[in-house]
């Protein structure tokens, strides 16, 4: 996905613009056309932005954690190393089951 900070909206593949930058008067002729790529609202300029699993906002950038199997931004993670040690033990068990018998109560979620 793709964000524009003017509209602040996110959008999935941003617009291709053409702008017409044929110099005025004929100095040797031909249309020189350029070709961008901006957003599909202002045509303004975009960044690429990823879905956050736990808050489910785009961020600029997630990660995969494999102990909550999922993607999650900076500020997810470190709210939940805030809350404390639980997770960490979670994160040692899932580690631990992970190399021996697979996740334990493996959740299936249908895509
Ligand atoms: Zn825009
Ligand atoms: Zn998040």
């Amino acid at each position: 996905m793709y964000y524009c900070k003017s509209c602040k909206i996110t959008f999935e593949e941003p617009k291709r613009f053409s702008e017409d930058r044929s110099p005025y008067g004929e100095k040797g002729g031909g249309s020189f056309v350029e070709y961008y790529d901006g957003c599909p609202i202002c045509s303004g300029g975009f960044e690429e932005v990823y879905l956050c699993e736990e808050c489910g906002e785009y961020k600029e950038s997630v990660e995969y954690y494999p102990f909550a199997n999922e993607y999650m931004c900076d500020d997810c993670y470190e709210k939940m190393m805030e809350d404390g040690e639980l997770v960490e033990n979670q994160i040692e068990e899932v580690i631990n089951n992970d190399v021996g018998r697979g996740l334990p109560n493996e959740e299936r979620e249908e895509i």
